[in-house]
């Protein structure tokens, strides 16, 4: 699978096309259903956060967001799209992590990469700029997924 994004304008001076992503997605995951609108969450500024909602999916609306945070340069493509896989398969299983939910999700391309690429980035995207050594250890922050 492909994961450069198809070179569109993007929209929002955003630095991923989310459109195409999400359509990669589709097109090579779930080409039975019928696509899903994707879309970047409102952006709310906060400078350091202990916990982070990286997509979600309204089972109401069937929509799929993603947090914004996300269209950022160093967050890879298929970082992105291993949430969107994530998302979708909510829309397919419903809304519990189960056996079968993990099975499926380990079937994304990228999956042991974008879970390593998470352990070493959560930080980047909570706002943290270093990892606090020799201060008070914190407890970890949380990854709220998905
Ligand atoms: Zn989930």
């Amino acid at each position: 699978m492909e994961t450069q994004p198809l070179p569109l304008a993007l929209p929002n001076h955003g630095h991923h096309h989310l459109a195409s992503l999400a359509a990669e997605v589709h097109r090579t995951y779930f080409i039975q259903l019928p696509p899903l609108r994707v879309r970047w969450g409102h952006r709310i500024q906060r400078k350091s956060r202990r916990s982070i909602r990286l997509g979600s999916y309204n089972h109401v609306t069937t929509e799929i967001r993603i947090h914004p945070l996300l269209n950022a340069p160093n967050i890879p493509a298929f970082f992105i799209q291993s949430i969107i896989h994530h998302e979708y398969l909510h829309h397919l299983l419903g809304p519990n992590h189960n056996r079968r939910f993990h099975s499926q999700e380990r079937k994304f391309r990228y999956f042991r990469e974008s879970q390593e690429w998470i352990r070493r980035n959560l930080f980047l995207l909570l706002g943290r700029r270093t990892r606090r050594r020799g201060q008070v250890r914190e407890a970890p922050p949380q990854l709220a997924l998905f």
